[in-house]
């Protein structure tokens, strides 16, 4: 018999008559004789709901003690989905015991609102598995060194699954979800998207990272790190369907190398609309302003993704970049407020209504011309690339937020992706 971890996310812990239906799945995988593992989020819409009350409270900006309190607040959606699944799973005559972050211990950095896993000890939940329990350990939440309670960013419950399955080393991590798999792209945008019936772990990482929430980008990190199989599935079919077709369905993460797989050369496409757009304008042109302009940014903690500094007229040049639109205002601030007066910039400029859409595929690695035709494309349906970044199976542009929906559906169909792939020699 195995061991198993499961992770229902907020639709799926939506309400008392989901949690049921989740119990219902759990203890037919326990009564079949695995052990399992639970890790639910909160019940749909609860993390927005109390982060909403919290900011009503903050009109200030987040000092770092008020992101510590932010942190006390949100996960406490986890901790009564918790306690209601373990309830439902104990009226279904399951033995069942929840545990917060701290009772684990899941032990994480002391960075609020996006704490990193640091360790996770296995003694408490294997002893309670031992004694017959069915273990259910909130998402999201942890503990840092100082005994504060921390969260791990939004979508964090996915990353709680897996690193608990990597603890464990159990033999597969179930991520159930709205959705019965990985995409082409995402279904809400794109009707026409197609589940993938496995991805490989790199495809995945670079989904994740620019944008498709279907799973937390760290969850797959860690995924990686850990080799735990990861698959991805809906919990909206029936909760008794035989385990067998369950442990089949939905899309895995496979660690296989490229070249044995059979692959179209784009996977996937991914948005993102979390980010926005500054331009320092009239820039000397000299070495070392990338890390003036950069540097003080960094030193602020806002993470830089897109870049770009434009060939030089008269000694000066205009650089871009892009940062996650929660950081925008303050980013700002700092380049108007300290950075352009010490470089003499003849401006800063922003723009919140950008998006940032991209094709993701281990295809392109061997095959030339794909970014041409994304580029094609997006020239075809009238939509100008404000900036362009690649790597060696994705590349990315950045435009306007308005086109967001028109550049994903129309790539979709240039690379055929809602045709089902055939061998690639
Ligand atoms: P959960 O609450 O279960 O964690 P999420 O809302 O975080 O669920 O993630 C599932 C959602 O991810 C889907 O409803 C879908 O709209 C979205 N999504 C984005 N990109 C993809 C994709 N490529 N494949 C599947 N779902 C995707
Ligand atoms: N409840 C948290 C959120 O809404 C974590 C999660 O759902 O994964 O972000
Ligand atoms: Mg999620």
């Amino acid at each position: 018999m195995g061991l198993f971890v499961h992770k229902y996310g907020g639709t799926s812990m939506g309400s008392t008559e989901r949690i049921r239906s989740v119990a219902q799945r759990v203890a037919k995988w326990r009564r079949a004789g695995h052990d399992m593992v639970v890790v639910p989020s909160a019940m749909s819409g609860e993390t927005n709901r109390l982060l909403g009350l919290a900011k009503e409270l903050m009109p200030h900006a987040a000092t770092p003690e008020a992101m510590r309190e932010l942190d006390a607040v949100a996960a406490t959606g986890e901790q009564v989905s918790v306690g209601l699944l373990a309830l439902a799973l104990q009226a279904e005559g399951v033995p069942a015991l929840s545990y917060a972050g701290w009772q684990v211990p899941v032990r994480t950095d002391s960075a609020f609102t996006k704490a990193r896993v640091a360790s996770i000890d296995e003694a408490r939940v294997r002893a309670s598995l031992a004694a017959g329990n069915v273990v259910i350990i909130t998402g999201f939440q942890g503990i840092d060194p100082l005994g504060n309670v921390t969260t791990l960013g939004r979508g964090g419950s996915d990353t709680s699954a897996v690193a608990v399955a990597a603890a464990l080393k159990a033999d597969e991590c179930l991520i159930y979800t709205d959705v019965d798999g990985v995409y082409t792209s995402d279904p809400r945008i794109v009707p026409e998207a197609r589940r993938l019936g496995s991805v490989s772990f790199e495809e995945m990482l670079e989904l994740a990272s620019l944008g498709s929430k279907v799973l937390q980008i760290r969850s797959v990190e860690f995924a990686g790190k850990y080799r735990v199989p990861v698959r991805v599935l809906s919990s909206f079919t029936p909760w008794d369907i035989p385990i067998g077709d369950e442990a089949e369905s939905g899309t895995l993460i496979t660690f296989e190398e490229y070249e044995k797989m059979e692959r179209a050369i784009v996977s996937g496409i991914a948005y993102n609309r979390d980010e926005a757009k500054i331009s320092v304008l009239g820039v000397p042109d000299r070495p070392g302003i990338a890390f003036q302009i950069l540097g003080p940014v960094a030193d602020a903690n806002i993470d830089v993704d897109v870049i770009i500094q434009n060939v030089s007229h008269d000694g000066r040049t205009d650089f871009s970049f892009t940062v996650p639109r929660n950081d925008y205002q303050r980013a700002l601030d700092l380049l108007k407020g300290k950075v352009q007066p010490a470089i003499g910039a003849a401006d800063v400029r922003g723009d919140t209504r950008i998006c940032k859409v991209s094709i993701v595929g281990i295809g392109m690695k061997s095959h030339s011309g794909v970014a041409a035709r994304m580029f094609r494309t997006l020239s075809e349906e009238g939509i100008n690339i404000q900036m362009i970044t690649t790597s060696e199976i994705k590349t990315s542009v950045v435009i306007d937020e308005k086109y967001m929906e028109l550049a994903v559906r129309a790539l979709h169909k240039a690379f055929e992706l809602d045709v089902a792939p055939t061998a690639e020699a």
